[in-house]
């Protein structure tokens, strides 16, 4: 694996190059970027946030609205909110913790991004598992369990395989090897560094795991989302409670999203509905649009020609091209 990663690595802007020292806050960024979000997105995003905070500590002392406006359309905001903390604590104790345990004590880091800190940027002999490793190693042992159980046997076998010299390079190799060759669809075993050791390729499995579990299919959450412009061309907006999905964004106001469909509402234009799908459920936003004074106090008028400045998620622009 490793005399495969040396000739095959993948160029990535937040990996050293060769005989140079990983940057553990490249390191951390990255992977917290990289949780459910694709390396082709998250290239462009990391560049551009190094650009603007090139340091932990200036990224540390960023406000958390600048930081949700530059993640905007990587979505999944909690993890950026948790980043932002871990910098933080980072930043106050003034030394980066070099054992997964010690780096799982960091706001919103599990055992995955611990393991891939701790392997890529300070060597330490562990194992981050992904989808990428686990659909790796179930290949190349053949273990045929179906998610979660397959996960902990996935990370049995790989402690063993950790390799003392080179850990982090290790770790990249079978994330490399999982993105570039052992592909979820159409493995490329002809080309394959382990071909000659992956049980799943003997017995010609490759294609079929790892076994997928069950999926239960997502529910659909109704809700309508007002929009008021005033005679200045000034939206009504709110922020979101700071816990819970899309946590501390803008939203236009609106009812709560709930499985009962909507009934139509009097004294309102219905502009449209919204369709927008979340990690657990279906979301129909019905948009109206209204010249009722708001009754909230918790809300603010933001002009309609610069909201590009607030942290608005990407169903809140979609209620909002209503607006013209
Ligand atoms: S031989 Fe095929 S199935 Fe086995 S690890 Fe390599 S690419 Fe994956």
């Amino acid at each position: 694996m490793l005399r495969w990663y040396d000739q095959h690595a993948r160029t990535l802007p937040w990996r050293a190059l060769k005989g140079q020292q990983q940057n553990p806050y490249y390191v951390l960024l990255s992977e917290v970027m990289l949780q459910q979000t694709t390396v082709a997105t998250v290239k462009a995003y990391f560049e551009r946030f190094v650009d603007q905070w090139p340091t932990l500590n200036a990224m540390a002392q960023a406000s958390l609205d600048e930081i949700l406006v530059a993640w905007q359309g990587l979505g999944y905001y909690s993890r950026a909110r948790n980043l932002h903390k871990a910098l933080r604590q980072l930043s106050e104790q003034q030394s980066f913790p070099q054992a997964p345990d010690d780096l799982k004590k960091l706001s919103g880091v599990g055992d995955y991004t611990a393991n891939a800190v701790a392997a890529i940027a300070f060597n330490q002999a562990v194992v981050p598992i992904d989808g990428n490793v686990i659909r790796v190693l179930a290949r190349v042992f053949a273990l045929t369990q179906p998610l979660p159980m397959l996960k902990k046997t996935v990370a049995e076998k790989a402690l063993l395989l950790a390799d003392s010299d080179r850990p982090g390079d290790f770790a990249q190799s079978l994330m490399d090897l999982g993105s570039l060759v052992c592909r979820p669809q159409q493995p490329r075993c002809e080309i394959c560094p382990v071909v000659s050791m992956c049980v799943g390729y003997k017995e010609g499995l490759q294609q079929t795991l790892p076994v997928k579990a069950v999926k239960l299919p997502k529910p659909t959450r109704y809700g309508i989302a007002f929009l008021n412009v005033n005679e200045h061309r000034q939206i009504w907006l709110r922020r979101r409670p700071e816990k819970g999905l899309l946590g501390g964004m803008i939203e236009v106001p609106g009812t709560e999203w709930t499985e009962v469909p909507v009934e139509p509402v009097s004294g309102g234009l219905q502009r449209g509905v919204v369709k927008h799908t979340f990690t657990h459920f279906h979301l129909r936003l019905t948009v109206y649009k209204t010249n009722e004074m708001p009754q909230e106090t918790e809300g603010f008028w933001a002009d309609t020609n610069a909201l590009e400045r607030y942290a608005l998620p990407t169903v809140m622009k979609k209620v909002l091209s209503f607006l013209s």
